[in-house]
């Protein structure tokens, strides 16, 4: 296929990123990117800020899919849903219409989790995942007041902190003992709680939404412990997914993400995955840092430097100002324990293993400044592979 383009399904942070970095690599080969939304580029981590800043949808996004064509040399089909793969042909299919590709990138993302909630309000419930759906939102909050979260993880926590800024009232549900359960340890999230009611949240940790019904202007929320809660929207934030069942379709191996190996890509030829979507060396990560370090690695690939991706420790700063908090979560499994020094809101947990290292951190308030110190006291998330190691050992 030698004139046939490069192809990636995606212009999030995943898509666009490798096009710029794969341009600065490669002028020439045939760059086609083909998006599901309107192709405009935004950095989505803002979404939990357009509040607190006053910015709507149209003030966060940054290009149109026409100027980042023309940036990027590349054509960019929006509003353009791939609907199959064919990787023995290597094609893929836009409904009846087939696409040829030399290279093919599966920047295609993750969905919002939906729960199952009964009533008539369905369409007051707000999933916020891209620019398009905080434009949604943005758009139905206009007047209202009270807001109804479904979600107390990272994303959950970053919304309320700033509908609250937005001087919006903040209700938040989660069937949870703490906040962001799989990220803190429990005194951490106590003070990050605390920072958040100090401004007027109110939670509700233990029962789920169950049901949501219209009341006249208002929509009142059951739960499942009973409570019923008045409130004028509700933001849907119980977690993504990974987008692979097209993947799994066309006979690519999937795990809870597109498995890929530490070159990005998955178990068929010239077939790559990358961001939300893979899940590399067992790992899928729904941040930015490891997408951009994946962004560098599969540039060169794809430009002819065949080369792994390897991550450093990669710090998580959850954008809940009222209380700061850094946090690096062990690896899953790690076999140690959490001790917490500090009081009130400045807290240093650290979470060290059986043999005394450091395998994680989480810090808020002040004690966010040591970061840097502790970052160089972290393993890897994902170590370099061998064979890289010794080629540069003997350089
Ligand atoms: C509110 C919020 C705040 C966040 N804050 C942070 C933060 O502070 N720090 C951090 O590190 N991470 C943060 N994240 C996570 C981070 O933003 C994501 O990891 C990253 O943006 C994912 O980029 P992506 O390109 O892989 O996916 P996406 O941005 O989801 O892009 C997917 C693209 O694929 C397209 N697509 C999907 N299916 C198809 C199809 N079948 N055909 C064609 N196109 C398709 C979509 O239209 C879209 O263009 C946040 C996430 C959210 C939701």
């Amino acid at each position: 296929m030698p004139d046939a383009p490069l192809v990636i399904i995606g212009t999030g942070l995943a898509g666009y990123n490798l096009a710029r970095e794969f341009r600065k690599h490669d002028s020439e080969t045939p760059l086609l990117l083909i998006t599901a939304d309107d192709g405009r580029s935004y950095s989505k981590p803002m979404l939990s800020t357009g509040f607190a800043m006053n910015k709507d949808a149209d003030a966060l996004g940054m290009l149109s899919a026409g100027q980042m064509a023309i940036q990027l040399n590349a054509e960019i089909r929006t509003h353009t849903r791939v609907t199959r793969l064919d990787p023995d042909n290597r094609r893929v299919w836009i409904g009846n219409e087939p696409v040829p590709y030399r290279d093919l990138v599966l920047a295609w993302g993750a969905q919002t989790i939906q729960v199952p909630i009964a009533g008539d309000a369905q369409d007051a419930i707000f999933p916020i995942n891209d620019l398009l759906d905080y434009g949604r939102f943005r758009e139905a909050a206009r007047g209202k007041q009270r807001v109804l979260i479904v979600g107390a993880g990272l994303i959950g926590c970053e919304f309320a902190n700033d509908l609250l800024h937005g001087g919006y009232e903040v209700e938040l549900v989660a069937p949870c003992e703490q906040i962001m359960p799989s990220l803190l340890p429990v005194d951490v999230a106590a003070a990050v709680q605390r920072g958040l009611e100090s401004l007027g949240a109110r939670f509700h940790l233990g029962p789920v939404l169950e049901r949501l019904d219209r009341s006249g202007d208002a929509l009142e929320a059951q739960l499942s412990d009973g409570q019923r809660l008045s409130c004028d929207l509700v933001v849907s934030a119980v977690g993504l997914r990974p987008r692979t069942e097209l993947a799994a379709a066309a006979g690519l191996e999937v795990n809870r993400g597109i498995t890929v190996d530490r070159m990005l890509q998955t178990s068929t030829n010239h077939v790559y995955a990358l961001g939300d979507c893979a899940e590399v060396g067992g790992l899928n990560l729904l941040y930015v840092m490891p997408l951009m370090s994946g962004v560098r690695a599969l540039a060169q690939t794809l430009s002819g430097k065949p080369t792994s991706v390897a991550y450093g420790p990669m710090p998580i700063t959850v954008k809940t100002p009222v209380c700061p908090l850094v946090v690096s979560p062990p690896a899953a499994g790690s076999d140690g324990h959490w001790s917490v020094e500090g009081e009130g809101s400045d807290l240093k947990a650290l979470f060290r293993g059986i043999d005394g290292n450091l395998l994680g951190y989480a810090l808020t308030g002040a004690a966010v400044r040591e970061r840097l110190d502790l970052n160089k006291q972290l393993p890897p998330v994902l170590a370099e592979v061998p064979q890289l190691l010794s080629l540069k050992s003997s350089e």
